[in-house]
């Protein structure tokens, strides 16, 4: 099991700072011991909740009460840039998380759910229906499980399995726990929160204090061809989110990334990277081109090198901030659900 949930003990990854010490506090213990607690899991890495050095009332509260279960990997695979590991949930559920080595250290993309239900027609994520949300714990749990994986950690992706937005609280928790300055102390230009564009959640991620990166999966120009790729645009139509994005972008002075797949002969048109430049206009929104990663079955395909080249040259030429994406784990499996979905065929 991933997480030895025994009894009615609590993961202790789950608690913010601010949870922790309500907690203590209500407890009658003093809310202070929770900046030892945050050192100890965070920064000593101590997962023997008895090993934690605070007095023995307080240490018994806390083992009393919770647990620190530790993430269950049941497959590796290693490529060159990008390691993949799958896990199985209490539950029995899988979730993948991608280590991705970069020239200047790693970065790690994280699950928010087992499943998928926003439909997006080129993800294999999304074949696999929504089972529930991840815990913030579990969320953290894979974060801690790839750090001991390598000597430097400096980004989170939250981009894995499931749609964060539709996740929100406990993905603002798992990022609260992230930022806490006394444990692994992330700064929140490293953490990027990607979505495929549910508008509510996006204004309420602008209401916050803190600022992480926003990738929006927007992969179409128009909403004719994103209505057909993704079903949420029906719900919240580009206009909306284009104008929703922008106002963050503004508030915080951010720039956001468009995270454009390049699907042969559906949006890789020249005239597509017109509309996509006229959509952008003046803002500080860029766009991250990446290469379509198809799998068996699909019934689409990636464009052609030189027609990517071609819709490359037009948003440059119309002075648009331009990206692509190094091939990144798609020596692993590593678009979306793949090695989840490969191993759930395999009749695993
Ligand atoms: N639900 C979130 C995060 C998970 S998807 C979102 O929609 O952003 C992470 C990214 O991988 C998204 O940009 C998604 O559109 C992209 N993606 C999904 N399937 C892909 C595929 N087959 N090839 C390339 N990128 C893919």
């Amino acid at each position: 099991m991933l997480y030895d949930i025994s009894g009615d003990l609590m993961n202790i990854y789950d608690m913010t700072y601010k949870k922790l010490c309500d907690f203590l506090t209500e407890n009658g213990e003093k809310k202070s011991r929770a900046e030892i607690i945050f050192d100890a899991l965070y920064r000593k890495g101590i997962t023997d909740l008895k090993l934690i050095d605070i007095p023995e009332k307080a240490k018994k509260l806390i083992t009393d009460n919770f647990t620190t279960p530790e993430a269950e990997c049941i497959d590796i695979s290693d490529g060159e840039t990008a390691v993949k590991y799958l896990f199985r949930l209490s539950d029995g559920n899988l979730i993948e998380t991608v280590l991705m080595r970069h020239e200047y250290g790693g970065s790690v993309c994280v699950s928010t759910q087992a499943g998928c239900n926003m439909g997006c027609k080129f993800c294999r994520s999304g074949r696999l229906k929504k089972i529930r949300n991840l815990t913030a714990g579990e969320i953290v749990s894979q974060v801690l499980f790839v750090k001991k994986q390598t000597d430097n950690l400096s980004g989170i992706s939250v981009m894995g399995i499931g749609e964060p937005l539709d996740n929100l609280d406990n993905v603002l928790d798992f990022i609260d726990i992230m930022l806490y300055p006394k444990g692994l102390s992330f700064a929140p230009r490293k953490i990027t929160v990607s979505t495929c564009g549910i508008v509510p959640k996006i204004e309420e991620l602008k209401n916050r204090d803190f600022s992480v990166n926003l990738a929006i999966s927007l992969h179409a120009p128009d909403n004719e061809i994103r209505s057909e790729l993704m079903p949420i645009n029906k719900s919240y139509p580009l206009e909306t989110l284009m104008e929703a994005v922008k106002d963050y972008s503004e508030k915080f002075n951010k720039r956001v990334a468009l995270e454009y797949v390049m699907i042969k002969n559906v949006n890789d048109s020249t005239e597509c990277a017109e509309k996509l430049s006229r959509l952008i206009g003046n803002s500080k929104l860029y766009v991250n081109i990446i290469r379509y990663n198809s799998s068996e079955g699909d019934i689409y395909e990636c464009s052609d090198f030189e027609q990517i080249m071609r819709f490359y040259d037009v948003l440059k030429k119309n002075n648009v901030s331009v990206t692509m994406r190094r091939e990144l784990g798609s020596s692993v499996n590593a678009a979306c659900g793949q090695l989840r979905s490969d191993y759930i065929n395999n009749g695993n």
